[in-house]
């Protein structure tokens, strides 16, 4: 979707490099399946077929297994069925629900609540608004605003427990579980022996070590118009990086565009045509960070991202006189700047 691999090795220079080395040549698979709303893309690099296969089989099986603990779309999932008990005593959850969750908080507390999972019921109404290309009624917007709010949420990390202390609270993962799911699936393909790959879900993107004789992974982040071709790369290896906005998911009413995040503190989808791309260590962090950026805005956001450890950030905006692009510090550590190398497999 917006953050987009491009990354191809020549296969016989790759054979003959690895040839004189006692390693086992590796070869470069890519496998593709829809998950969580969205295209799940593997690209790794393995010895042989059969191992390649049986290590993505079993990731992406494991992102499978994700989406039925985090899903918001199926009632039946852990998260569904822990916000059905809202108001009530604390849930013992999974491991998995757990991670997401305190992960998710910690990002609201240092993004002062830009980002945040309780804010489900506001999302709720503005899903419903891209149906029916009307606002959300703002008696509804208020009830739904007095549900959110990251300190409603406790965690018991001894017992593994949630409580969710407002009846009627939802939790919403759709900001932080591809990123999440990312990282789970590098893991899975690192039991499997492949310690090379990428993960890409849309615009989340994660990647363990860089392909045989490359420093990196080169990923193109997609320009703020889809039309336009992609001038900028990162260099990449253990690390994630997300790209949010307003690119692909908005509605328009009455000229104005929504994105489909939103401001927790106001309930309102943003408007402005702007992204964010955020590199981290990993991608549970760059997902999450890369939504509250897109609500924090630049200035804000560059200053929360430079005290996050390893994590860097580039905005784009499109202003009256064109696009306008700011980084943070650390950015330049991850850009690509060679222009002329123009290997691709997009
Ligand atoms: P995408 O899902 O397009 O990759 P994001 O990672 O930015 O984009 O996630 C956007 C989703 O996160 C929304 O569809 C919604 O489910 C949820 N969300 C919206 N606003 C917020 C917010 N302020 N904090 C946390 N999650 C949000
Ligand atoms: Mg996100």
């Amino acid at each position: 979707m917006k953050t987009v691999l491009t990354w191809t090795v020549c296969g016989p220079l790759l054979a003959a490099v690895c040839a004189c080395a006692a390693e086992p040549a590796l070869s470069r698979f890519e496998f593709t399946q829809p998950h969580m709303g969205t295209r799940f893309r593997i690209v790794l690099y393995a010895p042989d077929q059969t191992t390649a296969e049986k290590a993505s089989k079993a990731a992406f099986a494991r992102v499978a297994e994700l989406d039925g603990i985090m899903s918001d779309y199926r009632s039946s999932s852990e998260l569904m069925r822990l916000c059905k008990k809202a108001g009530g005593e604390p849930v013992p959850v999974s491991e998995d629900l757990f991670y997401v969750l305190k992960r998710g908080l910690e990002v609201a507390r240092q993004s002062d609540g830009a980002f945040d999972v309780t804010v489900g019921p506001v999302v709720r109404l503005w899903r419903r608004s891209r149906r029916t290309q009307q606002l959300p009624d703002p008696t509804q917007l208020a009830q739904a605003r007095e549900l959110v709010g990251y300190e409603k949420v406790r965690l018991n990390e001894k017992d593994r427990t949630v409580q969710l202390t407002k009846p009627q609270m939802q939790l919403d993962f759709g900001g932080i579980a591809k990123g999440y799911a990312a990282d789970a699936a590098l893991k899975v393909l690192k039991q499997h022996g492949v310690t090379g790959a990428l993960v890409a879900a849309a615009g989340d993107i994660a990647v363990s070590n860089a392909p045989p004789d490359a420093q990196g992974w080169k990923v193109a982040i997609q320009p703020l118009d889809p039309a336009q071709k992609a001038s900028r790369y990162l260099l990449l290896h253990h690390a994630a990086v997300s790209t949010s906005g307003d690119t692909e998911q908005f509605v328009e009413i009455n000229g104005k565009r929504y994105s489909h995040i939103v401001d927790p503190k106001t309930g309102m989808g943003l408007v402005g045509r702007m992204s964010a791309t955020v590199v981290a260590k990993d991608g549970t962090t760059a997902d999450a960070w890369a939504t509250a950026l897109c609500v924090l805005g630049s200035e804000r956001g560059l200053k929360a991202i430079e005290v996050i450890d390893g994590a860097a950030a580039m905005f784009v905006r499109k202003t009256d006189s064109g696009e306008e692009t700011v980084y943070s510090k650390r950015f330049q550590e991850y850009h690509h700047k060679d222009t002329k190398d123009t290997k691709s497999n997009q």
